[in-house]
């Protein structure tokens, strides 16, 4: 049997950090500039206590999340290691405010709130502190999930909960996910810092079968952490577990015990905003969509936005259909429609398709170009006249004698053939169905 158990770190969409008043904007700014003595542990500094604006964070992923929140007083820990990444040469850590939770059937076991380190960099040797002290949460899970499909599953659902909270700092980041995994026999292996669901569905697979080959060969797994090595596709050992001792934790002294409100909690709780689970209910209900299809639609936020205002204007069940084209080609890319710039082109996109302005392989083929071009324009395709369309109907009889024999002889599919290649030659631009009506025409004649 093989287990799954997940520690994920999400970095807060917050003004400012954890400790201090500078800005999280770590990608998007130039190295070390948002920095300060408390965030960079300069000799003095103190940290300013807690950002509110992380426990309203923090506290609405629990409630999405199902969790117990405590209320009693939490300490922060000092939990110590040494890299140049980490000015203090420790990362402060929270005691769990939130427990027990449980979401698609995965109970979590806690979450509680962490410092990012800065950003080193192995290749030259800086490191850019802009990243330190950003507010994190780190959500661990009981290993319950029993495949790579599962464990999936659980990622793509808790991604869609923070985005519909929305509460990650830098969408294109996401979360980055530490992935503990074993089989029947062997023990515990954690994999660290996998940056997309992609990557862990990849890493997981490669670490299932490793075990399962260490097993056969009567090797013993030991109990280790491992990298995820992205360009070779495959995990390699980073150091043998370290214990809790080799940290140190201590209660650091400097930051005082925190609690939160209840008040607080209940104010969070009536506004917290509809989640992907309730918002599938509501579009099976509203636009009669089967239930896989809703799900399609809400585990990315924005499909089942453009989903929503596409309903308006095109109809639910041709929306339905467009959104889970779309889907398909999302996935193909590995992207979110969030990652896709100037969005409105789909819905141009949609409106021309159905009514009639473009025909579906040009329909397809613009979609692809939105997601690969953004300077791309869809435009409403010039139509051929019937008599364009009959000359090249005539062509192609005149070339596919083999298929116009077929036809005659009775054989009614030969004609799905001849389309597709009128429709090949106007690239898309001749209407099939005019198409199907003038080539029935020109067969009776030839
Ligand atoms: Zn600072
Ligand atoms: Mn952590």
């Amino acid at each position: 049997m093989v287990r799954i158990g997940f520690e994920i770190h999400v970095q807060l969409k917050t003004d400012s950090k954890l400790f201090c008043s500078c800005s999280t904007r770590f990608l998007d700014a130039e190295p070390n500039t948002n920095v300060c003595p408390v965030c960079t542990a300069q000799p003095g500094s103190k940290p300013e206590g807690i950002n509110e604006e992380v426990l309203r964070k923090a506290v609405q992923v629990a409630l999405a999340l199902n969790c117990k929140i405590k209320t009693e007083p939490l300490r922060f820990l000092r939990k110590h290691y040494f890299y140049p990444d980490l000015p203090n040469n420790y990362q402060r850590t929270s005691e769990p405010f939130a427990v027990e939770g449980e979401l698609n059937g995965v109970r979590i076991r806690e979450i509680h709130i962490e410092e990012d380190p800065g950003r080193y960099e192995l290749r030259d040797g800086t490191v850019d502190y802009n990243r330190a002290g950003v507010p994190l949460i780190e959500i661990v899970t009981e290993p319950d999930m029993h495949s790579v499909e599962e464990a999936r599953e659980f990622l793509k659902h808790l991604r869609a909960v923070l985005d519909y909270l929305d509460v990650i700092l830098y969408p294109q980041i996401g979360f980055r996910v530490d992935a503990n995994v074993s089989i029947e026999g062997g023990e515990r292996v954690e994999i660290k810092n996998i940056n997309t669901i992609h990557g862990v569905v990849k890493a997981l697979r490669y670490e299932i079968s490793r075990h399962k080959r260490m097993l056969q060969m009567g090797k013993e797994i030991k109990r280790e952490t491992r990298h995820w090595d992205e360009v070779r596709g495959v995990t390699v050992t980073l150091r043998e577990k370290e214990t809790a001792e080799d940290y140190r934790y201590m209660v650091d002294p400097d930051i005082p015990p925190y609690h939160i409100d209840p008040a607080l909690i209940e104010e969070l709780r009536a506004k917290m905003p509809e989640l992907p689970f309730q918002k599938k209910e509501r579009l099976m209900e509203q636009y009669g969509i089967d239930e896989s299809t809703a799900w399609t639609l809400v585990l990315d936020k924005e499909l089942g936005n453009l989903f929503e205002a596409l309903a308006k204007s095109v109809g639910a069940k041709n929306a339905a259909s467009f959104c889970t084209n779309l889907r398909g080609e999302l996935n193909y890319r590995g992207i979110y429609l969030s990652e896709v710039p100037r969005r409105e082109r789909l819905e141009k996109l949609a409106k021309l398709y159905f009514s009639g302005q473009i025909t579906k392989p040009v329909y397809i083929e613009y979609m692809r170009k939105i997601l690969d071009d953004p300077s791309f324009e869809p435009q409403a395709q010039e139509q051929l006249s019937d008599d364009e369309i009959r000359e090249i109907a005539r062509q192609i009889i005149e070339g596919n004698a083999a298929a116009v024999s077929d036809y005659k002889r009775g054989e009614k599919k030969a004609i799905n053939y001849l389309v597709g290649q009128i429709v090949a030659r106007t690239k898309g631009r001749a209407d099939p169905k005019r198409a199907i009506q003038i080539l029935r025409e020109e067969l009776e004649r030839a």
